[in-house]
């Protein structure tokens, strides 16, 4: 059976934490490394970030959607944003691209999210917002 949660956070930097832990926590069953844990942990931490600092511009009153999905023995992480969305898609995820040089912004978030999960997959539109996709496998058979 799969098991999976869906949950909403405003989108503050307190609940950046939260997030990963609970990802992390969530994914246990699957029986990961510790790597493994650490990979999730980044990759969340990168995506929901990116939430609070370029969506909703530091707003305090925007929400995150995560939705967490234990599958065939690996885990689908969906993060969707309400905010500003990204008019090109293909050059925010090129490495060290950054809206915010300014802000000491390195451009290594979507890279950091490819490199440590298996599929990573980025849909927005700036009316409607992002939503971040990605899939790690844990197990090799279930
Ligand atoms: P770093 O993650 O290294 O601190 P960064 O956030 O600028 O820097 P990425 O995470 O790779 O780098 O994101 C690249 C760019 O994509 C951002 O600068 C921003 O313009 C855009 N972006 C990423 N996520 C979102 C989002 N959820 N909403 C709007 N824009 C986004
Ligand atoms: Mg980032």
């Amino acid at each position: 059976m799969n098991n999976e949660f869906t949950l909403k956070l405003p989108a503050i930097t307190q609940n950046e934490a939260f997030a990963r832990s609970t990802v992390a926590a969530f994914c246990v069953e699957l029986n990961p490394s510790l790597e493994q844990i650490n990979d999730i942990k980044t990759a969340v931490s990168e995506a929901v970030t990116n939430c609070i600092v370029h969506a909703y511009r530091g707003r305090s009153d925007g929400q995150i959607e995560m939705r967490v999905c234990l599958e065939n023995g690996g885990v689908a992480i969906l993060i969707r944003d309400e905010g500003c969305g990204i008019a090109d898609v293909e050059q925010a995820m090129q490495p060290f691209y950054t809206s915010m040089p300014e802000q000491e912004r390195s451009g290594m978030g979507f890279t950091l999210m490819r490199t440590f999960m298996d599929d990573v997959q980025v849909e927005s539109d700036p009316a409607k917002g992002t939503t971040v996709r990605m899939r790690k496998q844990i197990r090799t058979e279930d």
